[in-house]
């Protein structure tokens, strides 16, 4: 079962996880391709799941060291992030986006890594915002970012077209978060990052908090209460296993369900039905109207049945499934001289045989597998 590769602490240093990046075969063109003003517009999978948002990371590069995403004991000084070469361009992106919208995508989220990292990144979300659908409408263009760099990057976003943005934040005290970003970053400057934001217009604001057992589990309640009210929602996650270095152990899980009675018992909450089909956060209101937080239950209520995202990497890799071990070259086609129609009828026969429900079927084994990393494909 190859132990080693779950990157427990302790037990010696983890296999590196470059090699797994290059695992992507070419797409498969078919023959026959769609006649042009006839491309598909909506592609389902074999369980009849529709494409419906995309995730690109733009960067596999991040100023921190998060302990369940990128634990310094991998990502160290040696670790062997992507060329520049190897990154897709902003031309490169928005040509595969403008496709993928023509399939059906209405959503992006850029992501990484730490996607303000990556410079100019305000040209590409122009680039994006130029986008429409098969009926005309601008994609929902959002961005989920630490909030490090946000306070002087944040009108820039905007301007460029942003609708949206997820800041995360695991803790409001200091020394844990500090701790847990493992590269001693102050919660106060996120908060500003997050009135920024706020004042900016991107809203309503998501904060992420990622929940691990015995980590800053003790933060739920705190974290719930200083939002409250503000207009933002705070959505809690349980702590996953991607990727193949994080040392996840089910132990290490804080149920949603947990959570929600956790916050219930201080602050009455009553469920509240989603947004949209295929919505990832199960949603919840306080009962005395001051607000809505969500809770993403991968673990422990997978919901696999509705799961509409694919996720592109930074080196243009296409992945149908979080916890994917093989992606699909689409890179490969950008840059070999394919056409658009090709592409396209690639993307219906990638998504077409789409099966993937890794959730529905998580166990200690396929925990241990070697998953692509989460900075690497996005979150
Ligand atoms: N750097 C940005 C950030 O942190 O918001 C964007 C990329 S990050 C990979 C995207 C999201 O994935 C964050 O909200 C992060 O907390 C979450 N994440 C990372 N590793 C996780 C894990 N093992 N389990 C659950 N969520 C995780
Ligand atoms: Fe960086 Fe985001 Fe991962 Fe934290 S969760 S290490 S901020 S990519
Ligand atoms: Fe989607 Fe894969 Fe997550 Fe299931 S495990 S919800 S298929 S990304």
């Amino acid at each position: 079962m190859g132990e080693s590769n779950v990157g427990m602490q302790g037990q010696g240093r983890v296999i590196p996880v470059a090699d797994l990046r290059y695992q992507a075969a070419l797409p498969r063109i078919p023959d026959q391709l769609p006649a042009p003003g006839h491309w598909p517009q909506l592609l389902r999978d074999t369980r009849q799941r529709r494409l419906h948002d995309l995730r690109i990371s733009v960067t596999d590069r991040c100023n921190f060291r998060c302990t369940y995403c990128m634990p310094k004991s991998v990502f160290d000084k040696d670790y062997a992030f992507l060329p520049q070469s190897s990154l897709l361009s902003f031309e490169e992106i928005t040509r595969v986006a403008r496709l993928f919208a023509a399939c059906g995508v209405e959503k992006i989220r850029l992501t990484g890594g730490e996607p303000l990292l990556r410079k100019h990144l305000e040209k590409l979300i122009e680039m994006l915002a130029a986008l429409r659908t098969p009926d005309g409408q601008p994609l929902d263009l959002t961005l989920t970012t630490n909030g490090s760099v946000l306070p002087r990057k944040v009108q820039a976003l905007k301007a460029a077209g942003l609708k949206r943005i997820t800041v995360s934040l695991d803790s409001l005290d200091d020394s844990r978060f500090r701790a847990m970003n493992d590269v001693d970053f102050p919660v106060a400057d996120v908060l500003k990052g997050i009135d920024a934001a706020h004042n900016a217009g991107l809203t309503p604001l998501k904060i992420n908090m990622v929940v691990k057992k015995g980590l800053n589990d003790q933060d739920v309640v705190p974290m719930a209460r200083h939002f409250k009210g503000s207009g933002h929602i705070v959505r809690f996650i349980e702590f996953m296993d991607v990727g193949a270095s994080n040392g996840w152990r089910m132990d290490d899980v804080m149920p949603s369900a947990a959570i929600v009675a956790r916050i219930n018992e201080a602050y009455p909450l009553e469920p509240i039905d989603p947004n949209y089909q295929g919505e990832v956060a199960e949603r919840w209101r306080y009962k005395d109207g001051s607000g809505e937080i969500g809770v993403i239950s991968s673990v422990t209520q997978a919901f696999c049945g509705t799961c509409s995202r694919a996720r592109l990497s930074t080196e243009g890799k296409l992945f149908t499934c979080l916890f994917a071990q093989q992606g699909h070259d689409l890179r490969g086609l950008l840059r070999g001289g394919y056409s658009d129609a090709q592409i396209v009828a690639a993307l219906g026969l990638i998504w077409g045989e789409r099966s993937d429900r890794y959730s529905e079927i998580r166990t200690a084994e396929t925990a241990a597998l070697r998953k692509v990393e989460m900075s690497y494909i996005g979150g």
